[in-house]
């Protein structure tokens, strides 16, 4: 069978082939840790659960709206009005199936053949596979260790070109935990506002998975808002441990999300009604789960990073959001590929490369913290071992 051109310039994401290997080890008997997937390990909370059970129960089992009930988009509107600081109508608001079809319509409807898109370098790797797909050129925005995986805003003002028509923002950011401050937004605002034609996506996906800092979005910034240019994309799966309802949204210009509705019913035609009623209850009761997983993930946190740094060759800043370590290895004398594999391998550590995220991430790996305290102490042990072991 011959394919079209176009699935040659589409990418993937390495979290689930390296999943995949890891479960084929698992199969053949060994015992592996994981901490190479993106998602909380705890139950969804109770009571959202038997929202969507309850709506099943009612019979809430049809198509809805493509762009999402109405009660859910309002209630999504005032979330984000009140969180951004920004007015949101509930027609600016299209419920997806997950974050990830914000971006993929997004970009589709944004990007075109030859367009520029500025992104972040090492990042979430749909970010450039989609963009690649459009037929855009992706322009990577290089982040660092030493600036706690900040923009460098002299690189962001010579990144944008003649050719520009999207940038990427992503804080708290996959891979690197890295936050974007209030004065990081105030300045990146103040570049963008000398070129209104570009537009912004914003993935807002671990708004709520922040730990030491203010959350900012650029969408607060004067003139930046979603009534604007900038598409804000959230959801649930991380906030509520909600992955595999397949439940998100993007909030953006009306027209824009005219277009967005208009891919969806091109391709999903809505989303899992339950999962919209689970979501719904998710928004609007209480929000203690949410405060209590925030208050482990930052325990496993400061264990996470304390015990990398007492690795050889190991140097790990404390993410400031999300749930990633992004620790350099640099000093190991290995690769990040090479060690990766190794502690597959050899360790049955499952964890990412960093450059499974862009050429940048190289020089470290991406340990997801989403697993219990116990199976990151164990899997600390084993890198140590490994690590004494190979030269
Ligand atoms: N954006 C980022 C940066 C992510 O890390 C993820 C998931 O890993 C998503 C978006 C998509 O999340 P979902 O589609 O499950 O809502």
């Amino acid at each position: 069978m011959k394919l079209a051109g176009r699935m040659g310039r589409l990418g993937t994401e390495t979290a689930f082939s390296v999943l995949q290997k890891a479960k084929a080890l698992e199969a053949r008997g060994q015992e592996i840790i994981h901490l190479e997937i993106g998602e909380p390990d705890f139950d969804t909370p109770g009571h959202v659960v038997e929202a969507g059970c309850r709506a099943l129960r009612e019979g809430k089992t049809r198509y809805t709206p493509t762009a999402g009930i109405p009660e859910l988009r309002a209630a999504i509107a005032g979330d984000v009005s009140r969180s951004r600081g920004v007015p949101v109508d509930p027609e600016q608001v299209v419920v997806t199936p997950g974050g990830k079809p914000i971006m993929f319509f997004a970009i589709l409807a944004l990007v075109g053949e030859g367009d520029e898109v500025l992104l972040p370098n090492p990042s979430f790797p749909i970010y450039e596979s989609m963009v690649d797909f459009a037929g855009g050129r992706p322009v990577p925005l290089p982040l660092r260790q030493e600036n706690g995986f900040r923009f460098d805003l002299d690189e962001f003002r010579a990144g944008l070109s003649e050719r520009t028509k999207l940038v990427i923002l992503n804080s708290p950011a996959n891979p690197t935990g890295g936050v974007l401050t209030p004065k990081d937004m105030r300045e990146l605002a103040g570049i963008l506002r000398e070129r209104p034609d570009v537009a912004v996506l914003s993935d807002e996906i671990y708004s709520r998975l922040i730990y030491d800092a203010p959350f900012a979005s650029i969408a607060s910034e004067p003139g930046m808002g979603p009534d604007g240019r900038t598409v804000i994309l959230d959801g649930f799966s991380k906030t509520y441990a909600m992955t595999g309802w397949r439940i998100g949204y993007g909030v953006m210009p009306k027209p824009l999300a005219e277009q967005v509705a208009k891919l969806q019913v091109n391709s999903n035609s809505c989303t899992a009604a339950a999962s919209q009623y689970a979501a719904l209850a998710a928004l609007e009761g209480p929000q203690d789960d949410v405060g209590r997983m925030l208050e482990e993930f930052r325990a496993r946190r400061d264990l996470i990073v304390s015990g990398l740094n007492d690795l050889p060759g190991v140097e790990c800043i404390a993410p400031q959001g999300a749930f990633y370590a992004f620790p350099r290895i640099r000093e190991t004398g290995r690769g990040a590929d090479d060690l990766a594999d190794l502690l597959l391998n050899e360790a049955g550590v499952a964890c990412l490369s960093g450059t499974a995220f862009g050429r940048h991430g190289e020089g470290h790996l991406r340990l997801s913290y989403a697993a219990s305290r116990e199976n990151i102490v164990r899997a600390l042990e084993r890198m140590g071992d490994v690590l004494a072991r190979t030269p």
